[in-house]
């Protein structure tokens, strides 16, 4: 079965967008995912196509109306998980993708001006998701990094199916450090233990990288055996 996401957005001409080129471009044509884009416009009951009004309470900005996104979330919802994109979600996660990617797909609901009437956010019972600690001036660009990172997850996005595996963030870990030809660039080598051919000293080597690098730079990741510093040498030699 396809991977099904429907997007509400007021500006539909964002999609697919940058999704429409590489990997995820070519699994759409492939008919491994679908993408189907709703404007929030066409729900507005008056001449004018109103689709937002001012803040109760005061203050600056516009907020969309929870009738109008009701109306819109009405006509593709079908038991998909909806997702309201905000910077006052929790934070999209690798673990997240995942779990949107073995769901049947996604509705994604596209935030703009000062956001959502929360009322609809509640009725409709909507996962609200960040993509980080910054704000954006619209849903859309999170829409679509949240696709991306869902997308790439599918069977068959990916054509190597292990590279998906030991990536940054699958077992807590952020990846090792990758290197390619020239094995000598400007005086810089690549690593020995990587053309040793010796399978498993690569694996111990990638392995100690990968701990070194997250406790460095992120230790709230933590991987299960990384609360104690590793002393070991992470370029041992085979
Ligand atoms: N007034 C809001 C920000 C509104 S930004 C506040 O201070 O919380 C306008 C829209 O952009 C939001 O409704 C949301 O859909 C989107 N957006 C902005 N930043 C985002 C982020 N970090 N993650 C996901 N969506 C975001």
């Amino acid at each position: 079965m396809t991977w099904a996401a429907s997007v509400l957005t007021l500006f539909p001409a964002m999609f697919p967008g940058p999704l429409g080129q590489s990997l995820a471009g070519r699994a759409l044509q492939a008919g491994l995912w679908s993408l189907d884009v709703t404007n929030i416009r066409d729900f507005a009951a008056d001449r004018h196509r109103t689709v937002d009004d001012t803040p109760f309470g005061g203050g600056p900005g516009m907020v969309l109306r929870p009738d109008i996104v009701d109306a819109a979330v009405h006509a593709v919802a079908d038991g998909r998980p909806v997702l309201c994109l905000t910077p006052r979600g929790r934070r999209l996660t690798q673990a997240d993708a995942r779990r949107f990617a073995a769901a049947p797909g996604v509705i994604l609901l596209c935030g703009r001006y000062e956001g959502v009437d929360q009322r609809v956010i509640e009725a409709r019972t909507m996962d609200e998701i960040s993509i980080g600690d910054y704000v954006l001036s619209g849903g859309e660009l999170a829409a679509l990094v949240l696709l991306d990172s869902v997308v790439r997850l599918l069977p068959g996005v990916i054509g190597a199916a292990e590279s998906a595996l030991d990536e940054s963030f699958s077992a807590g870990l952020l990846e090792y450090p990758q290197y390619t030809r020239p094995a000598d660039w400007q005086g810089r080598r690549v690593p020995e233990v990587l053309l040793s051919g010796h399978h498993a000293a690569v694996a111990a080597w990638r392995r100690a990288e990968a701990e070194r690098i997250t406790r460095d730079r992120r230790p709230d990741l933590s991987a299960p055996d990384l609360s104690t510093p590793n002393i070991s040498t992470p370029a041992a030699a085979p």
